[in-house]
């Protein structure tokens, strides 16, 4: 078997495509290597040796060895040095590479190789031995620290020792002598901990970090991370082996990562921040404040550090090229990382750069102009989850806002939030349901929980690359970065800026789109659906089939709804119209009222109040289909809960308070999810369903009259189980048809169908479809029905379902297509037997969701319908879908 695969000098034995084999980071360095870019020489070691480690009790495969040192061998022909040679050692870095990137795997080792002998053969070849010996002094805490899991802080310790002792005040301060010297304490340091000298056999050194590279494949952190992004545990993890390049070795050095276009706004420049004089990861551990790549860059952040497009011209224009010519390859946004040593570029990793889903869209939307991709390629580009970010709120321009300080622009969106310091404390108090802003010097995925519990992010240290910011776009929160003004005090949880002092729990605001922050809570405003959104957008209608429609009631969602491209209206809730002002006391009118008179009383004060509802709603949706469901919650949910309401109550309606709490009493029920209620109540008050349609069916007629356009009204039963239960609604709802037909001279226009969120429904389709002219799938009561399971009270173990592998995902939040599924799918089937062509959608939480788009899809629905701030979501889940 093939164990290793070697790169380097213009080709390789891998490619982008054996991604599985080599891992992501081994797969793309063979791909570089094979298209001419320079990519320091060096091998893969395959994701089958550490399943084959792992499965023979951490035991190597035993051609391994040999095929090791042939690659090895390979990179010193290349290299034209020896691993291991006192006069001129081959030094390796030596890197994990999952399939997926993955945190939690083991950090790189860089400098692999050194030892006392080579060190001294480094300074002599490289005319440094200062260099040398900080290559060595960096070896031996990286080895340390993740081969050998020595604590990091303790070689820390005595570097600033070294620096006080001797007056540095940076670690480039350090002469070759004072190095040297550290060393002594840093082997020192070594022995004491491990009782056990440094190693100094290069080959030791290698395979101990291979070693480390599959074990740290199943740390707790790696298999945490796993198991929340769904990674299988066989995969495993490649092992990379390169020949190192320098960026330390002086001034004509450097080391720096880049996006070929900015990920935050998608704009095609050049992004990238670097650092001279520097190894490995200076730039995203915010060591030194990092410098960017471009002037124009350098403007914009009104950076005083010069430009590397300034600096070294002729390697900035050579990175310039590779940034062109792997778009062009990849055909995709990358995110590259680089390392020059004394003026000569190399290539060190290229992926798929993460981006906000602003600079998603836009990026689509360049690409299909430059001719790079197709307007379906775009289509499926965008994750349809992801536009949440950027139909989020914005700061309301006109508003005042206290910028106490300004840090870099990490993550779009603007978030307010009471100050939290760690990200136990994010988690704890978001669930106690405030909402949190999480300030840190710098993040770390230790910090994951309380970065998705808060509103917004803010931190001290690190630039556009750094944790916080990457994270922070992955999950689509506000981030403010690198504000260095601010000083965190973590011990007395509070922070200063520029004379000011926020303490815990006091509400800042941050700007994720111009780094700024804010004193207190600034209002935010809706965002404007740009142009390039609009543009996705339109390819995507163009290609779906499912219509999308929105939940709306009020006049501000279903504004919003047409705004985002709804089609119509699949749930108008009127109760939730109950609700508002002094129709409340109507409504505990009418619940309170002794007999049937009563309530029509009651009722007849509701009907103008819902009719002008029904006009305004009917008016923005100009022409466009609404469902409008008749009454459906149990009407105890109407009645005041806490004792002075009910003697507020009392008052309004001239009764005494003792009677209202005796109905409440009697309203009260075990199970009001399964009690009386929707099409039950209806049956019981069919004065209730009389109103409503009288109010629908006059409110259609006046907008008629007026706009000239009558709207297509659809009456929604809900809670339909047995077909009577349908049919005599129905009967009343004709009847009233006629009656204000009689009273207008006008016929109303309007289907009559149900919900289907019982399991008897579902079944019962072919005989209810006699009575209804469209279904809806009430997804939300289907699942709770269908499950036998209170959503209400499911959370309590859902959480540890999911966990163990019970359930797969949440069944509220993604369709169970097994059982919820086919029973949706039956109705869908008996139902079209009965009536051909009868109208079928979906309402509910998973109406939005794309996952559960992609099955109405497959079962043919016509429509889906969720919240208005998903339906563009929705549109591209179902052009998705569909492509
Ligand atoms: P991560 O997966 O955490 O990004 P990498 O394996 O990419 O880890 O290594 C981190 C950094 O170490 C790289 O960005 C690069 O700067 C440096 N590095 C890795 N290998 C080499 C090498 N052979 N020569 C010089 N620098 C290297
Ligand atoms: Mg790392
Ligand atoms: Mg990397």
């Amino acid at each position: 078997t093939k164990w290793v695969y070697s790169f380097g000098d213009g080709t390789a034995e891998g490619q982008a495509d054996m991604r599985n084999l080599l891992g992501g980071k081994g797969a793309n360095l063979a791909e570089m290597s094979n298209i001419g870019l320079p990519v320091p020489p060096g091998f893969t070691v395959t994701t089958e040796v550490c399943t084959h480690y792992y499965a023979n009790e951490k035991s190597y495969p035993g051609e391994l060895s040999g095929q090791v040192d042939e690659a090895l061998a390979k990179i010193e022909d290349i290299v034209g040095a020896k691993f291991g040679d006192t006069a001129n050692p081959l030094l390796v870095s030596v890197r994990s590479g999952a399939r997926a990137s993955m945190p939690g795997m083991m950090d790189t080792v860089l400098n692999l190789g050194l030892n006392d002998e080579t060190v001294e053969g480094l300074a002599v070849k490289s005319g440094d031995a200062r260099f040398a010996y900080d290559s060595y002094r960096r070896f031996i805490q990286m080895y340390s620290n993740v081969v050998l899991e020595v604590e990091h802080h303790l070689f820390e310790e005595l570097l600033e020792n070294k620096k006080e002792e001797v007056g540095a005040v940076l670690d480039t301060d350090l002469t070759a002598d004072d190095l040297k010297a550290l060393l002594a304490d840093y082997k020192k340091l070594v022995r004491d901990e491990l009782d056990e000298d440094f190693p100094q056999d290069p080959k030791e050194q290698l395979w101990g970090a291979v070693g480390a590279v599959f074990s740290s494949w199943m740390t707790h952190r790696a298999v945490v991370y796993r198991k929340l992004h769904k990674i299988p545990e066989e995969w495993g993890t490649a092992v990379n082996v390169q020949a190192m390049v320098f960026g330390n070795m002086g001034d004509d050095c450097a080391t720096g990562v880049a996006f070929t276009r900015d990920p935050s706004t998608g704009e095609n420049i050049f992004y990238g921040e670097y650092l001279v004089n520097a190894q490995g990861e200076d730039v995203v551990a915010g060591i030194r404040t990092p410098q960017l790549l471009t002037i124009a860059a350098k403007e914009g952040q009104g950076s005083d550090l010069p430009a590397m497009e300034e600096v070294m011209p002729e390697v900035f224009n050579q990175l310039n090229d590779v940034r062109l010519k792997l778009e062009r390859h990849y055909v995709d946004m990358q995110d590259i990382e680089f390392t020059v040593q004394q003026g000569k570029l190399f290539m060190l990793q290229t992926r798929n750069g993460k981006r906000t889903s602003q600079a998603a869209i836009k990026i689509a939307c360049d690409m299909v102009t430059e001719g790079l991709i197709s307007q379906e390629q775009a289509v499926m580009r965008i994750e349809p989850q992801s536009l949440d970010q950027i139909l989020h709120p914005r700061l309301d321009p006109s508003a005042e806002r206290k910028v106490i300080a300004k840090g870099l622009p990490a993550s779009p969106g603007a978030a307010s939030g009471i100050v939290v310091f760690t990200a136990d404390d994010a988690e704890r108090r978001a669930n106690d349901g405030e909402k949190v802003m999480m300030v840190r010097i710098e993040t770390s995925p230790e910090d994951i929980h309380g970065m998705h519990a808060a509103q917004g992010i803010l931190t001290t240290r690190g630039g556009m690359t750094s944790h916080a910011a990457v994270v922070a776009r992955g999950m689509g929160r506000p981030c403010v970065s690198g504000a260095g003004s601010i000083q965190v005090d973590y011990k007395a949880k509070t922070f200063t800026v520029s004379g000011v002092t926020v303490k815990e729990g006091d509400w800042i605001t941050i700007d994720g789109g111009s780094g700024e922050i804010m004193l207190g809570q600034v209002p935010t405003v809706q965002p404007e659906l740009s142009g390039d959104f609009g543009r996705i957008m339109e390819w995507a209608d163009g290609a779906r089939r499912l219509k999308v429609r929105a939940n709306a009631e009020t006049p501000e969602d279903a504004a919003t709804a047409r705004n985002f491209g709804a089609e119509g209206i699949g749930l108008c809730r009127t109760e939730h119209m109950f609700f508002e002002g002094d129709r409340i006391v109507a409504m505990r009118e009418m619940i309170l009222a002794e007999d049937e008179d009563g309530r029509r009383k009651a009722l007849a004060k509701i009907l103008p109040m819902q009719k002008a509802d029904f006009v305004e709603l009917f008016k923005i949706m100009a022409g466009l289909p609404v469902t409008v469901r008749l009454l459906d919650p149990p009407l105890h949910e109407f009645l005041p809960r806490e004792k002075a309401d009910f003697d507020q109550l009392a008052q309004d309606l001239g009764v005494p308070a003792e009677k209202i709490q005796q109905r409440a009493a009697q309203l009260h029920e075990f199970n009001p999810m399964l009690g009386h209620r929707g099409c039950r109540l209806l049956n019981s008050y069919p004065e209730i369903c009389e109103m409503q349609a009288r109010a629908i069916f006059e409110a259609a007629i006046q907008v008629g009259e007026e706009t000239g356009d009558q709207p297509v009204c659809e009456v929604m039963v809900p809670l339909v189980g047995i077909q009577k239960e349908l049919e005599l609604m129905r009967a009343v709802i004709e009847r009233v048809a006629e009656d204000v037909e009689r009273e207008t001279g006008k016929k109303p226009v309007y289907q009559i169908g149900t919900m289907i969120e019982l399991p008897r429904a579902a079944l019962r389709a072919t005989t209810i479809a006699e009575a209804a002219e469209f279904f809806s799938f009430g997804t939300n009561d289907l699942t709770q029905t269908t499950f036998g399971l209170s959503r209400d009270d499911a959370t309590s173990f859902l959480g540890s379902y999911e966990k163990r592998g019970i359930l797969k995902h949440d069944p509220f939040a993604t369709l169970d297509k097994e059982g919820v599924g086919e029973l949706i799918e039956i109705a869908a089937e008996r139902g079209r037997k009965t009536r051909p062509g009868i109208k079928l959608g979906i309402c509910g939480e998973h109406g939005g969701d794309p996952a559960s788009i992609d099955f109405c899809e497959e079962t043919g629905l016509d429509y889906v319908s969720c919240s208005p701030f998903r339906v563009p979501i929705a549109r591209l889940a179902a052009a998705q879908a569909s492509i």
